[in-house]
């Protein structure tokens, strides 16, 4: 975990779950870690406690549908500390529905954030890891990105969307360009708030209540990677809880 010490993380969508662990994990390993997504109360509050915990953290508000807006994101995490090492694409979505309740915003607004919001990140990151020759992509895809069942087809389809576009960005990048896929099984987070219709979201959550993941772990997976030799990329990681088979 050395190695992590003083590398430039960006992560979006740290206001919360997955993000939040993210960055704090790798601020207590010695990163220096640059926390966006659009709730900045929540990011205040999270940068504070990581501060008063001896973190390096700044933050700045992020709206991943945006491209010019995450171009500003990773050109922030440049000015306030000179480098980007890594961009964690981690913000997303996931109202769960059955297509023929036609929540076509929702479909919108999925393919906006998990697609669209990876590829922006992808735009506004790769020119300054191209122009140093060296930088990670780490992006959170989901056991979803693999895995199709009723209600998760459109956020499966973006998921496996993300796959798609993590394998080809690793073969087409230079050599000194990591490019790391993490697939989260269920894990605690906000995420089950953003299904709207009222019997899933509880269905959903009673599914996976007894076995969902923290946050951290998914944390300490990300750290793995990140703290590899330059010259090792770690393509996938997929973290399931233990009793989930
Ligand atoms: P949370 O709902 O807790 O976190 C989602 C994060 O995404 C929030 O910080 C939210 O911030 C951010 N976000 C949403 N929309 C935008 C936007 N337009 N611009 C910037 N940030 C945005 O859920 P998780 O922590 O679980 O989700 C993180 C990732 O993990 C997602 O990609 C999810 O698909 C994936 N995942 C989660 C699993 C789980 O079981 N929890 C399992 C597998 C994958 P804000 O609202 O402040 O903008």
């Amino acid at each position: 975990m050395e190695r992590i010490k003083g590398k430039v993380v960006a992560i979006t969508g740290a206001s919360s779950g997955i993000g939040e662990a993210i960055a704090r994990h790798l601020a207590a390993l010695g990163a220096k870690v640059v926390l966006g997504a659009r709730r900045v109360d929540n990011l205040a509050r999270i940068a504070a406690s990581i501060s008063s915990a001896g973190g390096e953290v700044v933050y700045k508000r992020l709206d991943v549908t945006d491209a010019h807006d995450v171009v500003a994101f990773a050109n922030y995490a440049v000015e306030q500390h000179g480098t980007l090492d890594v961009l964690v694409n981690n913000a997303g979505l996931m109202p769960l529905s059955m297509i023929n309740s036609y929540k076509i915003d929702e479909w919108h607004r999925m393919i906006d954030v998990n697609i669209k919001g990876v590829l922006h990140g992808i735009a506004a990151a790769l020119p300054i890891f191209e122009a140093k020759d060296s930088g990670q992509f780490v992006n959170i895809t989901s056991v979803a990105d693999r895995w199709v069942g009723p209600t998760s087809t459109v956020y499966s389809a973006t998921k496996f969307a993300v796959r798609a576009i993590s394998d080809g960005l690793r073969q087409e990048v230079s050599a000194h360009i990591r490019v790391t896929l993490v697939a989260p099984g269920p894990t605690e987070s906000e995420l089950a708030e953003t299904i709207s219709d009222p019997d899933l979201k509880q269905l959903a959550i009673e599914k996976f209540r007894l076995d969902l993941l923290p946050a951290a772990a998914i944390a300490r997976g990300v750290a793995y990677a990140v703290a590899q030799p330059a010259d090792v990329d770690v393509n996938e990681i997929v973290i399931r809880p233990t009793a989930q088979k």
